[in-house]
């Protein structure tokens, strides 16, 4: 059987490409595609501004459907048995288990978490993204059965995003009371404004974007700090004052990727406050800032950085979009359809977006 898959093969170049579909090794698992979003990191994939990505086969965030197990798969990564039909997502990343930073228990850290979907199109399995017909899942990757009760359109971001934030506020340690401002109303921050309120947080917004806003308000958010109305930092860290009883936050979400906001964090933040930064990623000159670290000392504050995240984040991801997946409107996160011939242009679309991704149902 023929499928057949996006190749990125040069700095916005992208080629369809057919393959024999390859029989699943021991612990492997084929799956169909069923519906692939476009994502930020797809934009940078695609722009060659990825630190680790060239030529590769597009595509990350995506739910298939089990075409066939390799030899000794009989349930998913929660114990869940399953079959070939049974609908399922994976992180897009392996885990192996063997290297330095997985022996750390940092499975998130694994050093060769890329390293099947950073091979060009050609070699074996071919089908190492998720903007194509097929997906091979590797055998130390872990993977999850869907629910019957959520949607693709619902489930096919929980790879990336939700699971994302699920992981780095766990990690942050918000806890039920605490005052948490998230900065940015993008599809991180709306999945975070409602993971928040589900752990008993109590959500502030900043964003200027009015469909954004309208979002992050029927994602939970409590309390907008609109940028058209409070234009410069200081009126936003007043406002933040304002809402914490003079405090400020005790804990701050970054998720716009802007440098300024990573200072303008930690005027929101309490004193013995925390910072979770995710939407940050880029490293070069471009993006350097100035800052007197003595803020961070004096302020007595904790700041984690987070990419990728324990892969059994997504299971807990599952459960979340099981329970909530009703109260908040996920499918609305996406966009128009593409098939996969258009998935250059499903690209540039995602770049230009305000809020909902592009999707790719080959
Ligand atoms: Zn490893
Ligand atoms: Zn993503």
């Amino acid at each position: 059987m023929k499928g057949r898959v996006a190749a990125l093969v040069g700095p916005e170049r992208v080629v369809i490409k057919e393959f024999d579909v390859p029989s699943p090794e021991p612990d492997a698992v084929v799956a169909k595609v069923r519906r692939a979003n476009t994502c930020g990191s797809e934009v940078h994939i695609y722009h060659h501004h990825h630190p680790l990505l060239r030529e590769c086969v597009l595509g990350h965030e995506f739910v298939g459907e089990i075409e066939a197990l390799g030899e000794g798969v009989e349930t998913d990564y929660a114990g869940e048995k399953v079959s070939v039909g049974d609908r399922i997502i994976a992180p897009y990343y392996r885990t192996c288990r063997k290297c330095p930073a997985c022996l750390k228990g940092d499975f998130n850290l694994c050093q060769k978490a890329y390293s099947f979907w950073s091979q060009a199109a050609e070699e074996f399995p071919h089908f190492t993204g998720a903007f194509a017909t097929h997906y091979y899942i590797q055998p130390d990757q872990y993977f999850y059965k869907v629910p019957d009760t959520v949607p693709d359109e619902v489930v096919a971001g929980a790879n990336c995003g939700l699971s994302q934030v699920l992981y780095g506020l766990h990690e942050i340690g918000l806890s039920a009371g605490d005052s948490l401002v998230i900065q940015g109303a993008g599809g991180l921050g709306l999945y975070a404004a409602a993971v928040a309120r589900d752990m008993g947080a109590e959500v502030i917004v900043v964003e200027g974007i009015p469909e954004r806003i309208e979002l992050a308000k029927r994602f939970g958010a409590e309390h907008i700090v609109d940028m058209r109305e409070f234009e410069s930092a200081d009126e936003r860290i007043s406002e933040v004052q304002r809402l914490t009883n003079g405090y400020g936050a005790d804990v701050v979400l970054e998720v716009t990727g802007v440098p300024e906001a990573f200072v303008e964090a930690i005027g929101l933040v309490r004193p013995g406050g925390r910072i979770a930064e995710i939407g940050n990623v880029s490293v070069d000159k471009s993006h350097e800032i100035s800052l007197a670290p003595g803020l961070i000392t004096r302020k007595v504050i904790r700041i984690q950085g987070f990419v990728r995240y324990q892969p059994w984040f997504l299971h807990r991801a599952i459960r979340f979009l099981e329970r909530k997946h009703k109260d908040h409107p996920f499918d609305e996160l996406s966009d128009r359809e593409y098939s996969l011939e258009e998935a250059g242009e499903a690209i540039e679309r995602e770049e230009a977006r305000k809020v909902a991704r592009p999707a790719i149902v080959p």
